[in-house]
């Protein structure tokens, strides 16, 4: 009996205990059910059972030569240990590659058959092994002896684990720390077992050791409770940040759908913040039966994400159209049936999206779609990184001085003298080229950066007017303001010190607001209005036709000028009725003794339509288009006198 006898007995028998409340463990454990979570038991299915094995063969070893039971039981142990010892490695390296997401995640069908193959075929190996003894065999003294399958085994072996090395190896940086440190502890405690074998067979620590790895990768990577959302049950935001990552860096090829529940107001009004809770529980059960649920994720409050893999786009289409169905029936939300509306979004990854910043924009600020295109997929997806693109260009451009001023000029009808100028301003972005404002806008004002863009194009105005001493030749320069702007508690004061603090004469600035639409708004707008004027502004209703054009909020406001829209005057030049409402309304604001600008003047005969209503100033291509300040300048020194005489 040999010295270490005793331990490897103990040691065999440990790695069965530790395997067995491993099992245990997981059980109780709020796993998934991928995979991944069916392999690892597999894991500790083989070592639990060679590690059985082992400790028979260890008991019954001594009775070999006196015993003939002694003889089947260590033959029949020795033969499951090989069975499952076989699987061990091919089962270690399918697992790293669901860890890692490498290999299983993408459609390579082709690696898939070799490995199956070659794992088959090792299996096929050891099970024949009675019939055939390559693998091994006990000779006419009863002593074991290895043959050339063994070797064949090893090879095997020794390939899955170069394998999963490698993927470990190029998923490295993909994976977060937990999963690290779970891999290197595994792989080096697993390794040490083998080694200490190696170097003295008689010790069977192999087995200990990678029961005892398992359990650390039990408690580290396949414990997952803070990847999953309590409430629903689903993985949260940050498995969902975690995963991507991995998938981006692999190039791991998928679909992303994400659904939206769209009705914020119906959920919490009801019955307060727990309905929402409720709505989210209920879809995220619905989303459980059509799709594996460790494909699904609560990204967010009402957003959820599904991940397709190895499907084509028709299919993603098809189960895009099977949750946007479901939405046009109610749901029950404890005692009452809610309809509950949605909004939907496919994305190939990484095609469409390339970096996890992308996709949190497109998937946390996607609009819904028109009534009759709920689900948003292909060139859609396109439009919404534009407008990522432009939010970054925005910030950017702020800081890097990429905002440009420019001046289109604006005319008397009489004499066709110059008037002054309006303020348009430009967004020059490296690689989109020149923005414009109907473009970058709207986006400005979602991200809050409104403000700054309108100070600094008061600020250029203000800059010009003092440098290039416009107030002696020019009426008014005029100036865009956002009606959220005006609305601001501290606006008037704000404008009235920037202004200030460049000494032009306020009465050289004209601002232009749009109407708004709901009369408390009016009263705050006027309000902010009838101070700035008492300080000297003017005020311009800009676009004139295309709102609500609200006749007694008009003749309420206090205004200088109305601008009219380049759509009334071009309406005007094309039907009767379009001449009537122009005319009608330019009568009436002439009532109102304020002053008309029409806007989009493109040709001598437009000008002539205009003449006779008694319209004062014109802007428009016909005389220039938006222009660069050094243009303007230009124009204004052609132009020699002032106006205004
Ligand atoms: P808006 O105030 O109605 O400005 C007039 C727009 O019509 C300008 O477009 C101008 O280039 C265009 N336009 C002028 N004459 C003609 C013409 O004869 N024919 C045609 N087809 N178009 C003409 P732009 O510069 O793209 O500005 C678009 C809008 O962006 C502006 O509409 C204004 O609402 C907004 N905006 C521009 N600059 C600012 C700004 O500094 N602050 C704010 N808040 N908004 C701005
Ligand atoms: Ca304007
Ligand atoms: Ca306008």
């Amino acid at each position: 009996m040999d010295r270490f006898y005793n331990l490897t007995f103990a040691l065999s028998f440990a790695a069965v205990c530790v395997c067995m409340s491993d099992f245990l463990f997981v059980r109780v454990q709020n796993t998934m059910g991928k995979t991944q979570n069916k392999i690892f038991m597999i894991l500790l299915c083989i070592v639990s059972v060679n590690g059985i094995c082992n400790t028979l063969t260890g008991y019954y070893a001594p009775f070999m030569e006196t015993n003939d039971i002694a003889v089947q039981v260590t033959d029949r142990a020795r033969y499951f240990y090989f069975v499952f010892h076989t699987a061990l490695a091919p089962m270690f390296f399918f697992y790293i590659s669901h860890v890692c997401g490498v290999v299983f995640k993408s459609n390579s069908n082709k690696k898939k058959y070799f490995y199956y193959t070659v794992f088959g075929l090792t299996e096929l190996l050891a099970i024949t092994n009675p019939f055939t003894k390559w693998v091994y065999y006990r000779d006419a003294d009863n002593k074991f002896t290895r043959n050339w399958g063994e070797s064949i085994i090893y090879l095997a072996a020794a390939l899955f684990l170069f394998l999963a090395l490698k993927y470990l190896y190029t998923a490295w940086s993909a994976l977060n720390r937990k999963r690290k440190v779970g891999m290197i502890m595994f792989t080096t405690i697993t390794v040490a077992g083998i080694v200490i074998q190696l170097i003295n067979p008689n010790l069977k620590v192999e087995l200990f050791a990678e029961a005892i790895g398992l359990t650390g990768v039990m408690m580290i990577i396949e414990n997952e409770d803070d990847r999953i959302d309590t409430e629903t049950g689903l993985y949260n935001r940050q498995a969902f940040i975690m995963d991507l990552e991995g998938y981006l860096i692999n190039k791991t090829k998928l679909h992303a759908i994400c659904l939206r529940i769209e009705t914020p107001e119906i959920i919490s009004r009801k019955s307060g913040i727990a309905n929402r809770e409720l709505a989210e529980k209920k879809v995220a059960d619905y989303l459980e039966t059509i799709h594996k649920k460790y494909n699904i994720y609560k990204l967010g409050r009402r957003t959820f994400i599904l991940t397709l893999f190895g499907r084509s786009d028709d299919e993603a289409y098809d189960l895009a159209s099977r949750i946007a169905l479901r939405f046009d029936k109610p749901w029950k939300l404890a005692d009452t049936m809610v309809l509950l509306s949605s909004s939907l979004l496919i994305a190939k990854i990484p095609e469409q999206l390339e970096s996890l910043n992308d996709a949190l924009y497109m998937f946390e600020s996607f609009k819904p779609g028109k009534k009759e295109k709920k689900i948003l997929s292909g060139a859609d997806l396109d439009n919404i990184l534009r407008g990522s693109a432009i939010e970054k260009s925005i910030s950017n451009g702020l800081a890097d001085g990429k905002f440009e001023v420019y001046y289109q000029p604006t005319y008397t009808i009489d004499g066709r003298r110059l008037h002054g100028a309006e303020a348009l301003v430009r967004l020059h972005d490296d690689e989109m080229g020149m923005l414009f404002p109907d473009e970058f806008i709207p986006v400005a004002e979602n991200i809050g950066l409104i403000d700054a863009i309108d100070d600094f194009v008061l600020m250029d105005v203000c800059k010009t007017i003092k440098e290039e001493k416009l107030d002696e030749i020019v009426d008014c320069i005029n100036v865009n303001l956002s009606v959220m702007q005006l609305m601001k508690p501290d606006f008037v004061e704000h404008v009235n010190g920037l202004v200030e603090m460049t000494g032009v004469d306020k009465k050289f600035i004209n601002f232009e607001v749009t109407e708004s639409i709901s009369s408390e708004n009016y009263e705050i707008m006027n309000t902010a209005i009838n101070n700035l004027k008492k300080e000297g502004f003017q005020f311009s209703l800009d676009d004139y036709g295309t709102g609500y054009s609200n006749m007694k909020a008009l003749a309420l406001m206090n205004l200088d000028c109305i601008k009219i829209d380049k759509s009334i005057l071009w309406e005007a030049e094309k039907s009767k009725l379009g001449f009537i409402i122009l005319e009608n309304n330019i009568r009436m604001i002439h009532q109102m003794h304020l002053s008309i600008l029409v806007e989009g003047v493109e040709t001598e005969a437009q000008i002539k339509l205009l003449e006779p209503m008694g319209v004062n100033y014109l802007q428009g291509y016909f005389f220039s288009k938006p222009v660069p300040k050094d243009k303007f300048l230009k124009i204004v020194q052609e132009s020699g006198t002032r106006s205004k005489a």
